[in-house]
């Protein structure tokens, strides 16, 4: 169990970068790695290839400090430990936690997010069993996506759902499949199902779902005096969001109508999303959360006792260079 003041001094925003190893593609191609981090201080730094006007190249430097810097041999485990852990005994006490990954398609999102649902139910699950052991509480699962603005369940045949409001500054997602969940490989077959089910039209699998937001929730019930046939009370929520690659944001000139139609979208949710991390930053009473689909869905979680976690996922490849500086940008922004 966590005590009040121990979860006071849980961060209420933490943003935190991740780079990853250059690829095979990227090394034959020749391109270079101009990401330097200094772990210990949370330094970034990129070092952009730029030229003169006479056409000599020169190193312009881009320094950047955040709450935490993850090298590329920084493992999956670590990453858990840098951003989630900390915030599980809070969802017990009626906290909503959001961990978002954002980054260009390619950086490491979904790499990155994929592992750390299953490490956190592992941990909720033994909070259940042992410190919260016979106290009546209950974890849920869910898993959709948004794409083009529109809500799909993962985990029944990308059914299109609609989103509610109950009046009560409540979200309701109506239809949204709800799993309970009492062992961690029921967790890891639904996020399996639930990643396949991920938008894969013509193009291909990363193609596509780089132009969705994947949002899995973890939810934590508890059951009303002692009686399992009436609904269980909401308590805490646990939320990952695999979010649309940052570039899509920018495909609102593109020649395909569709495609520019889903970059509007994918642009003004992101933004969307930082305003309402800013406001909730700046402790503002009103939170902007009207601005896209993205962030309406989310609006329980910027209520109350909320922590955010944003894992800013980088490629250290010079190719890369202008995209890096924009998510890096992003996160700064976020800060
Ligand atoms: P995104 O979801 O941002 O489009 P992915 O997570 O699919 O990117 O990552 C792209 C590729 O890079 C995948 O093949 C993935 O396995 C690999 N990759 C990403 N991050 C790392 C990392 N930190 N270490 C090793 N490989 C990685
Ligand atoms: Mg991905």
């Amino acid at each position: 169990p966590m005590d009040k003041e121990k979860l006071a001094s849980v961060a209420k925003i933490k943003v935190v970068v991740r780079k990853r190893p250059l690829n095979k593609k990227e090394i034959a191609k020749k391109e270079e790695d101009i990401i330097t981090i200094e772990q210990a201080s949370n330094c970034l730094t990129v070092h952009e290839t730029k030229l003169k006007v006479d056409l000599t190249e020169y190193v312009e430097r881009h320094d950047f400090v955040f709450d935490a810097v993850l090298d590329e041999d920084v493992s999956n485990d670590e990453v858990y430990r840098e951003t989630v852990e900390p915030v599980v005994p809070a969802i017990f006490q009626r906290t909503k936690a959001t961990c978002f990954a954002y980054g260009q398609t390619g950086s490491g999102k979904t790499f990155t997010m994929k592992p750390l649902p299953l490490k956190a139910s592992h941990d909720i699950l033994r909070l259940m069993n042992h410190a919260y052991r016979n106290q009546g509480f209950q974890l849920f699962f869910s898993f959709f996506e948004i794409y083009g603005g529109k809500l799909f369940d993962l985990l029944n045949e990308r059914k299109k759902l609609l989103m509610r409001e109950d009046g009560k500054q409540k979200v309701c997602i109506v239809g949204l499949q709800e799993y309970r969940v009492t062992d961690v490989e029921m967790i890891r077959e639904l996020i399996e199902k639930g990643n396949s089910t991920r938008s894969t039209g013509t193009t291909g699998a990363n193609e596509e779902s780089s132009r969705s937001h994947a949002i899995l929730q973890l939810a934590i019930k508890r059951i009303v005096d002692g009686n399992e046939s009436k609904p269980p009370r909401p308590i805490g929520k646990l939320s990952f969001i695999d979010l649309a690659g940052s570039e899509r944001g920018a495909d609102t000139t593109d020649n395909d109508k569709q495609t520019r139609i889903e970059g509007a979208e994918i642009n003004k949710s992101l933004l969307a999303l930082k305003e309402c991390i800013r406001a909730l930053d700046n402790d503002q009473t009103h939170i902007p959360f009207r601005g896209s689909k993205l962030t309406e869905v989310l609006r329980d979680s910027f209520i109350g006792d909320s922590r955010t976690v944003m894992i800013s996922c980088i490629s250290p490849s010079s190719g890369s260079c202008e995209h890096t500086l924009n998510t890096l940008r992003y996160a700064d922004r976020v800060k």
